[in-house]
């Protein structure tokens, strides 16, 4: 029995089977039912969306024995023929391949001949935008006089390289991305044919990784089910696919958050090492920062996130750290990475570290954790913004100044104790520490001013347990009172501090 990989054994045979492309299905059934099919039709999309399945199925439901039918039977010969492409009425050409003005010319002198037994002469040719310039000019010739039983079916992943010309004589249909839940669903299908198991999570990878392109999908998962041994992991996957598993890039977001550097660089040099490029790193990595953001602004509710529920707490956790704010410079950060990679592709991975790191002290740039990094003894460049300014001509070793809001030795011990937080509730660490705007140790307290906070963050610490918790924490002095800044913006001009941190490259997603 000969192998056939999944991609063609499973492509769609009927309309019916087409999945994602609803508005074009639905267009062609309509010309076939109302007798109305044109001559020329463009199909034009990513690849591996389905554009020459579809163009098959167009030419058996037009040429099928028992038709024109919306369900061609796919037993008669023309049906058959044009499935293994071996009907002579039906000719499929590659655009990439017979690109010549002389194989244009001999389609143009065939294309008059009757067709030999099928109802149209069908010409499909892929990849259309490959053609030559004169090969274009001899299909124009031949598309401005039909004869009436030629149909062509012109199928395209770049539109913008065919003449004008051509496409103004063509009916044009646009092909969509499949939706991950589309991708999905066709890969547990397939291997519920296959009478394969793999987890659900690495059908999940699978289909998110494709970016919806399901030949791209069903071609990893051959390559999967081939190479697991029993049902494939989302180790294999990352062996077989270059996907990284998703806890990799919550541990990448959380190294981001605690500014770790040498975690960082690991990350990349594990990645690259693994035979990812640093375009896939950047990819994957907008993808799971995208999750964050969505998990941080939606809730439970997050569109398409289902993390496996051992993840789901610290996607919560990263979103609480991270914040809106930091999340949304962090996919900027992306972005503008992936243009700058572009532009200098030899130094790609130096950008790319470049970028974590930058990204690891967005806090200190946001403003909000300027603060914080004072009262680590950090000092970032912006650092200590809540500090006394320090007049420019005071060089002296002087003594420290008196007004300000907290003393060294009493910053020192709000970071500590902030710490001590942070070891045993993670999460009440984390919201303290990235909502900090001021705060003092008192004899008898802590006063802690907060950003206006979540509903859901604000009731955590409005609880009696965790006040309790915070009270009687080691080295605290009493009990901890917290207020809430008022809802103005909390910095202004962040855009153009960003622009100035990121070296002014224009941010075009
Ligand atoms: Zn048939």
């Amino acid at each position: 029995m000969t192998y056939r990989v999944l991609a063609r054994k499973y492509r769609p045979r009927t309309f019916a089977e087409v999945k994602g492309q609803d508005h074009i299905v639905k267009a062609l059934s309509r010309a076939i039912e109302r007798d109305r099919v044109g001559q020329a039709y463009l199909l034009v999309g990513p690849r591996g969306v389905g554009k020459t399945s579809t163009a098959r199925i167009f030419a058996k439901s037009l040429n099928c024995e028992r038709g024109p039918t919306l369900e061609p039977c796919l037993a008669c010969p023309p049906c058959r023929e044009i499935e293994l492409g071996g009907d002579t009425d039906v000719v499929e050409i590659d655009g990439a391949s017979n690109n010549s003005v002389d194989d244009v010319r001999a389609l143009r002198d065939r294309v008059h001949y009757q067709p030999l037994r099928d109802r149209r002469k069908v010409y499909i040719i892929d990849e259309v935008q490959r053609l030559s310039g004169p090969a274009f000019d001899a299909l124009l010739k031949t598309l401005e006089e039909p004869p009436g039983h030629a149909l062509f079916l012109f199928a395209t992943t770049d539109p913008h390289k065919i003449p004008e010309t051509i496409v103004s004589r063509c009916q044009v249909f646009e092909f969509r991305r499949l939706r991950e839940e589309d991708v999905k669903a066709k890969l547990a299908w397939i291997c519920a044919q296959e009478g394969r198991e793999p987890p659900e999570e690495v059908i999940a990878a699978l289909s998110r990784g494709c970016r919806g392109g399901l030949r791209d999908a069903e071609s990893m998962l051959d390559q999967l089910l081939a190479v697991a041994d029993g049902e494939p992991t989302l180790d294999d996957l990352e062996l077989v696919a270059g996907l990284a598993r998703p806890e990799r890039w919550l541990d990448l977001l959380e190294a981001v958050e605690r500014d770790d550097a040498p975690a960082l660089l690991h990350a990349v040099d594990e990645f690259l090492a693994r035979g990812g490029t640093e375009r896939d790193f950047v990819e994957q990595a907008t993808d799971a920062v995208r999750d964050i953001l969505h998990v941080a602004l939606l809730g439970e509710d997050a569109l398409g996130v289902q993390p496996a529920p051992q993840r789901r707490e610290r996607m919560q956790a990263l979103a609480r750290a991270l914040g809106r704010d930091r999340l949304e410079a962090l996919l900027g950060l992306l972005f503008s990475l992936e243009t700058r990679m572009s532009q200098a592709p030899l130094a790609a991975r130096a950008l790319l570290e470049w970028t974590l790191l930058r990204a690891a002290r967005l806090r200190e740039l946001l403003g909000a954790g300027a603060l914080l990094d004072s009262l680590r003894g950090g000092g970032g460049s912006s650092g200590g913004a809540r500090t006394a300014p320090v007049p420019a001509a005071a060089v002296a070793p002087a003594p420290a100044p008196a007004a300000a809001p907290a003393a060294p030795a009493d910053r020192g011990r709000l970071a500590r104790l902030l710490e001590e937080v942070g070891k045993s509730r993670p999460t009440l660490g984390a919201v303290l520490r990235s909502n900090l705007v001021e705060g003092q140790v008192e004899e008898r307290g802590v006063r802690l001013t907060l950003r206006p906070l979540e509903a859901r963050d604000r009731s955590m610490l409005e609880d009696p347990v965790e006040r309790a918790f915070l009270r009687d924490l080691p080295g605290s002095p009493g009990e901890w009172s917290i207020a809430y800044a008022g809802a103005e913006r909390r910095s202004d001009g962040v855009g153009e501090r960003l622009r100035e941190f990121f070296g002014g490259v224009e941010e075009s997603p």
